[in-house]
C-alpha cells in the first residue's frame, strides 16, 4: 500500500512544490513595495530553498528503485514535513497580509486557497497528511481573515472552505478508486512476474538433463534446429559431435550406478570447461553426450577439437576413494557438407560414431563421402535382401564337419548364400547382419531352416545339420518352438539338430537365451558354441550353459604350426572340453600339417577348407557316399 502511495506522491509533489514556488514568486512580486525587507528576503529564502531541495529529492526520488523500508521512512518525512512546510507558507502569508492594499491582500488570500486545494489534491494519496496540510495551511490564515471584520473576505473564506471540504471529499473517493485499481495492477504484475518465474523454471528443467546439470536432449535439438534455420554462412561450418563413453556400464557394473552417476556428472563438468561460453554442450542420453561446434573454421579444427575432447575424458576419474577409466569414441558430421538437415546431421553424427567405435586405428571420425557411399550400399543391400527373403531366393550350402579317425562326415554345417542378379555374391557376414538391424533375421531364418532341414533329411541318420542361429533370433522366446515345428514339417528329429550359437547371443540377454535353449534341449537338439576363443567371455559361459559342442574357432588352426601358443590353448581347450564331455570341433583347417598338429594335440573333429568348401544340398550326397564307399577324402589323403 505504501508503495502504491509513494508512486502517486513521487509523481505530484514535485509539481506542487513547482505551484508553491510560482504562488510565492507571485506574492514576493505583489508585496515587493510594501512589505518590510525581512519578510521579502529572509523568509522567503528559508520557504524558497527547503521547496527548492524537496523537488529535486522527489524528482530523483521517481527514477529510483526503493526498498519497502526506504519507501516507508519518506512518507514519514512527507507527514512531518509537508503540514510543516504549509504551515510556514500560510504564516509568511499572513504577516505579508497586513501590509497589503485590499487588492494585494484578496490576491494573497486567493493564493492560500488555491495553494491549499492543490496540496490536497497533490497529498490526496495520504488522506490524513493531506487533512492536516489543509488545516495547517489554511487556518491560521482563516482565523487571521475573520478577524479582520471584512465581510467579503470573510464570504471568500467561507466559499473556500465549502468548496475545498468538498473537493477533499471527493478525492478521497476518487484516492480510494485509484489505489484500489493501482493495487489490482500491482496484483496482476505481481502474478504475472510469478507465472513468468514459473514458466522459466518449467523451461529450465524441460532443458536440463536431471543428473549433471548441463543441457539434455531436448535442448540440443532445439539449439541444433535453431542454428540450422539461421546459419548465416553457408560457407562456415557447423559441426555436431556424438561421444560416446566406451566401458560405462561396466563401471557401473563394477561400481554401482552411483559411482556411474558421478562419472556421468564429472565427464559434463570437463566437457562444461572445454566448451564453456564458446559452443554449446549437452548430455545426449544415458552415456552419450554431444556438442556443436558453430561456425568451426574447417573440418580438421572439428576433429582437432573432437580429439581434445577425447583426451579429456578419458583421464582417469578419481571418485570417493575409486579410480575409474574410460574410453571415448566421437562421431562428427558437418553441415551443410554431410547433411542438410537436423535429423540428417544427427544421424550422420551418429554414423560416424559407429565408425569410430569399430575402427581400430582411431576413436574419432568424421563423416565422410566414403561414408555416404557405403550407406547408399547399405540401402540398395537392404532393399535387395527384402525382395530376395520376399521372394525365398536365399541359399544354404553345407560344409561337413568330419570325424577325424574314422575320415566320415558326422555333420554339415548349413551356410546362407545369397546371389544378386545385379550386386553379385554377398557374404553372410554383411548380409546376416543386414537383416538383424532390419528385422528380417526371424523370416530369413525361418526360410533356411526349412531348406537345411529339407536336405538334412536325406542324409543318413547319423549325420546332423549343424544350423547357426543369430544372436537376435535366439533371445525370442518364440524361436524355440517355432524351430521344433519347421523341424517337425519337414519330418527332421530334433536329435539330428544342432544349433550354434555364438556368446554375442548370452551377453545380449543371457537369461532370454538360456530359455530358448533350454526349451531346444528338451526336444533333443544339441547345442554348439560358434568361434570359441575370439570373444571376451567366452569361459564363463562354458560353465553356465549346458553346452554339447564346442567349436574352436578358426583363427586357432590357422598356422597353428608356426604358434606354439595357439597349440597350448588349443590343447587346453581340448581337455577342458574331455573333463566336460563336450564334443570339440576345430575349424578352418585347410592344410593337411594343421589336421596332423590338431589330431596330436586329441582333436576328433574338425571343419575346413581341406575336407570340404561349403557346397551346394545335392553335391553333400555325393560327398557321403564318396567318404563312406571310397574313402578318397582329402582326409585319408592326408593321413596317408
Ligand atoms: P561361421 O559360423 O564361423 O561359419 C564358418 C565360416 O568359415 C564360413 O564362412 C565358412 O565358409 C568359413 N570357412 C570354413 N572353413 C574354412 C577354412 O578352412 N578357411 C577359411 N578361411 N574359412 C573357412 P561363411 O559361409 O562366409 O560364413 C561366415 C559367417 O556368416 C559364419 O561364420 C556365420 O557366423 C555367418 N553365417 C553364415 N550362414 C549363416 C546363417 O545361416 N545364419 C546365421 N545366423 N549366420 C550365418
Ligand atoms: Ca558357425
Ligand atoms: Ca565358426
Amino acid at each position: 500500500m505504501n508503495a502504491v502511495r509513494h508512486s502517486l506522491l513521487a509523481q505530484q509533489l514535485p509539481l506542487l512544490y513547482i505551484m508553491m514556488l510560482i504562488a510565492a514568486v507571485l506574492v514576493l512580486f505583489t508585496f515587493r513595495n510594501s512589505a518590510p525587507l525581512p519578510l521579502i528576503s529572509v523568509v522567503p529564502v528559508i520557504l524558497f530553498s527547503s521547496a527548492i531541495i524537496r523537488t529535486v529529492h522527489w524528482f530523483r526520488l521517481r527514477r529510483t528503485e526503493l526498498t519497502e523500508q526506504q519507501i516507508n521512512r519518506q512518507i514519514r518525512a512527507t507527514m512531518i514535513l509537508g503540514p510543516v512546510m504549509a504551515f510556514g507558507f500560510t504564516v509568511w502569508a499572513g504577516l505579508l497580509f497586513d501590509y497589503g492594499d485590499a487588492y494585494q491582500q484578496a490576491f494573497i488570500a486567493l493564493m492560500v486557497l488555491i495553494c491549499a486545494t492543490v496540496t490536497s489534491v497533490c497529498t490526496a494519496a495520504m488522506p490524513a497528511t493531506s487533512s492536516l496540510i489543509i488545516v495547517a495551511a489554511c487556518l491560521p490564515f482563516t482565523i487571521k481573515l475573520l478577524a479582520d471584520d471584512n465581510e467579503v473576505l470573510a464570504t471568500m473564506v467561507v466559499a473556500f472552505a465549502t468548496i475545498g471540504v468538498l473537493l477533499h471529499k471527493i478525492l478521497r473517493q476518487y484516492y480510494h478508486a485509484l489505489t484500489d485499481v493501482i493495487e489490482s495492477r500491482n496484483l496482476l504484475t505481481r502474478r504475472n512476474n510469478e507465472v513468468t518465474a514459473a514458466k522459466r523454471e518449467v523451461t529450465r528443467i524441460a532443458y536440463t538433463d536431471e543428473l549433471t546439470g548441463i543441457a539434455n536432449k531436448r535442448h540440443f535439438n532445439q539449439k541444433l534446429n535453431e542454428l540450422i534455420e539461421h546459419h548465416p554462412d553457408p560457407q562456415q561450418s557447423l559441426v555436431v559431435g556424438i561421444i560416446d563413453l566406451d566401458g560405462f556400464a561396466t563401471i557401473n557394473d563394477v561400481f554401482g550406478y552411483a559411482f556411474g552417476d558421478a562419472v556421468l556428472k564429472e565427464a559434463a563438468n570437463r566437457l562444461q570447461t572445454i566448451f564453456a561460453g564458446k559452443d554449446f554442450v549437452a548430455r545426449y542420453e544415458g552415456d552419450e553426450f554431444a556438442f556443436i561446434l558453430n561456425a568451426a573454421a574447417d573440418e580438421h579444427e572439428a576433429m582437432h577439437i573432437a580429439t581434445e575432447v577425447c583426451k579429456t575424458l578419458e583421464q582417469h576419474y578419481h571418485i570417493g576413494g575409486d579410480t575409474a577409466i574410460l574410453a571415448a569414441s566421437c562421431g562428427l558430421a558437418a553441415f551443410p557438407q554431410s547433411a542438410d538437415n537436423a535429423d540428417l546431421l544427427r544421424s550422420r553424427a551418429y554414423y560416424a560414431l559407429h565408425e569410430a567405435k569399430t575402427s581400430d586405428r582411431t576413436h574419432i571420425a568424421l563423416f565422410s563421402p566414403r561414408h555416404e557411399q557405403s550407406i547408399q550400399s547399405r540401402s540398395q543391400i537392404e532393399q535387395a535382401l527384402r525382395l530376395a527373403i520376399h521372394e525365398n531366393k536365399l541359399d544354404v550350402s553345407f560344409q561337413p564337419i568330419m570325424d577325424i579317425e574314422a575320415g566320415k562326415p558326422v555333420a554339415f554345417e548349413a551356410l546362407a548364400r545369397w546371389h544378386d542378379s545385379e550386386l553379385g555374391h554377398i557374404s553372410p557376414v554383411q548380409f546376416i547382419s543386414t537383416a538383424e538391424r532390419t528385422g528380417l533375421i526371424s523370416e530369413l531364418m525361418v526360410q533356411l531352416l526349412e531348406k537345411a532341414s529339407a536336405t538334412a533329411r536325406s542324409w543318413p541318420s547319423s549325420i546332423q545339420l549343424s544350423f547357426n542361429m543369430s544372436a537376435k533370433e535366439i533371445v525370442r522366446t518364440s524361436t524355440g518352438l517355432r524351430t521344433l515345428s519347421i523341424l517337425n514339417e519337414n519330418q527332421l528329429p530334433g536329435q539330428r539338430l544342432d544349433i550354434e550359437i555364438t556368446e554375442t547371443a548370452l551377453l545380449e540377454n543371457f537369461n532370454a537365451a538360456s530359455s530358448t535353449i533350454q526349451n531346444l534341449k528338451m526336444a533333443g537338439v544339441s547345442i554348439a558354441l560358434d568361434d570359441f576363443g575370439t570373444g571376451h567371455a567366452s569361459l564363463g559361459y562354458v560353465g553356465k550353459i549346458d553346452l554339447d559342442k564346442l567349436k574352436i574357432d578358426r583363427s586357432f588352426a590357422t598356422g597353428i604350426n608356426e604358434n606354439i601358443r595357439n597349440q597350448h590353448i588349443v590343447k587346453a581347450i581340448i581337455d577342458m572340453c574331455g573333463n566336460l564331455d563336450i564334443r570339440c570341433i576345430a575349424e578352418g583347417v585347410e592344410t593337411p600339417a594343421e589336421l596332423e598338429t590338431l589330431r596330436k594335440l586329441g582333436c576328433k573333429y574338425a571343419q575346413g577348407y581341406l575336407f570340404g568348401r561349403p557346397m551346394p544340398a545335392d553335391e553333400t550326397f555325393k560327398f557321403i557316399a564318396d567318404c563312406v564307399q571310397q574313402n578318397t577324402t582329402p582326409l585319408n589323403q592326408a593321413a596317408g
